[in-house]
């Protein structure tokens, strides 16, 4: 018969110097990693440093509660965010972060009625062009923070004249929800030199500015325009505060 606290002790030593417990706003952040991961980006493989973490409403520092927990918790209901890092991201002086909310449709799919898909792909060669940086994925920003099923009834009012803004707002939701304050504290424990965003948001700056984070400057990130995204992007630009940058974006 198998001693199951056998078995966890040994998941503890093994886990328990790439688990580190952060302070949240509210409880703890498990954040669990490095772990290697070669991706194949369009056409090469490179190596990325994965990092996953779970917010957790308990405060322990206790790896073997952590641990016990997990099997009860029912985490697949649910979504975790991850971070990709590239290179040295703790030392090099110049870093580029990208902060990617979660697109079911535009990053699994490759959807074009949104430009995720593409920017994820490309914000993910900046970086890696870059030498280094972290490309974070934040999976409970799904359609903007209301979530995929909303997202979908949301595409529904958009095919029947909505714009992005006013169709979450016809659902009841405020046009923006999403949160940072998870990823920039786990941000703050791979790195504490400042960072150049990836965005062309410049709310998004300031918020994460706001929220604390060290910003040296910002980057833009525009491409993949088509027929099928178009109003989507325009309403960035228009209903939103994203910036259009010159010569990149809009045939006239
Ligand atoms: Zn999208």
């Amino acid at each position: 018969m198998v001693n199951i606290q056998t078995v966890t002790n040994d998941a503890i030593n093994v886990l328990k110097d790439k688990i580190q417990v952060l302070k949240a706003t509210e409880g703890s952040i498990y954040l669990v990693g490095p772990i290697r991961l070669p991706v194949n980006l369009h056409g090469e493989t490179v190596i990325f440093q994965w990092y996953c973490w779970l917010n957790s409403k308990e405060e322990t520092e206790d790896i073997g509660q952590i641990i016990d927990n997990l099997s009860s918790a029912n985490l697949a209901e649910y979504q975790q965010s991850s971070v990709l890092v590239y290179g040295d991201f703790q030392q090099d002086e110049e870093a580029l972060i990208r902060m990617h909310s979660i697109c079911h449709t535009g990053d699994i799919f490759g959807s074009k009625r949104c430009d995720c898909g593409f920017q994820l792909k490309q914000s993910m060669q900046m970086i890696v062009d870059n030498g280094s940086g972290a490309l974070f994925y934040l999976a409970n920003h799904e359609g903007r923070g209301i979530g995929l099923f909303s997202k979908a009834m949301a595409y529904i009012l958009q095919e029947n004249g909505s714009d992005t803004v006013e169709a979450n707002e016809k659902l009841g939701f405020v046009d923006d929800s999403r949160n940072y304050s998870d990823a920039i504290e786990v941000l703050k424990a791979l790195r504490s030199k400042p960072v150049t965003l990836i965005t062309n948001n410049p709310k998004k700056l300031k918020a994460l500015q706001d929220a604390g984070l060290s910003v040296s400057g910002r980057t833009p990130l525009w491409g993949d325009v088509s027929e099928y995204n178009e109003s989507y992007l325009q309403t960035k630009i228009n209903r939103s505060g994203h910036l259009e940058e010159a010569g990149t974006f809009l045939h006239d």
